[in-house]
């Protein structure tokens, strides 16, 4: 964590090939973008914690209050909720407290959802669980219905097969 004045002014953003320097004024809060994947400097004036370096979500008394939200996957284990540690939500984003640092991620992406409460993300597993169902019904319904449509043919067939085996010793008797 960031203590001084001194210790700010080395601090860096950015990628590791075109690192962004401390902007004095500002808080200096390292947030990691996963859009761009890079740290950038919070753009929130400053005025809290040590020195006053950090801005009033940042300051180390705030990201103290870290709280546990939940995540449900899109892709691997579709019914299983992990918890996980945040600073807050917003309309799009979740800000994530990992290892000391803030992870802004979207809300929901291909990967992942967020949800405050377990009582979220459970209605949004029921409701996936519930169209996986309906899904499952359609499929078996259509393949029944095309296994039926081939057995009617099958059987059409034998018939048209028998109808013309019947018909020909009647012909060959007639001549
Ligand atoms: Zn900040």
């Amino acid at each position: 964590m960031i203590e001084t004045l001194e210790q700010a002014e080395h601090q860096k953003y950015g990628c590791k090939f075109s690192p962004h320097k401390y902007v004095k004024g500002k808080c200096v809060a390292r947030i990691w973008e996963t859009i761009s994947k890079e740290h950038y400097q919070c753009s929130r004036n400053n005025g809290y914690g040590p020195e006053e370096l950090y801005c009033k979500q940042h300051s180390p008394l705030e990201t103290a209050d870290i709280k546990i939200g939940y995540r449900v996957n899109n892709i691997g284990k579709p019914y299983e909720i992990t918890e996980i540690e945040y600073i807050r939500f917003t309309e799009k984003s979740v800000f994530l407290a990992e290892s000391g640092e803030e992870r802004r991620n979207a809300l929901r992406d291909n990967y992942h959802r967020y949800f405050k409460t377990r009582e979220e993300a459970n209605n949004y597993l029921k409701t996936r669980a519930s169209n996986k169902i309906r899904r499952a019904h359609e499929e078996i319904d259509e393949a029944e219905q095309f296994i039926k449509k081939l057995n009617n043919e099958a059987l059409d067939n034998n018939v048209s097969i028998v109808h013309s085996m019947t018909a020909t010793p009647l012909v060959g008797i007639l001549v």
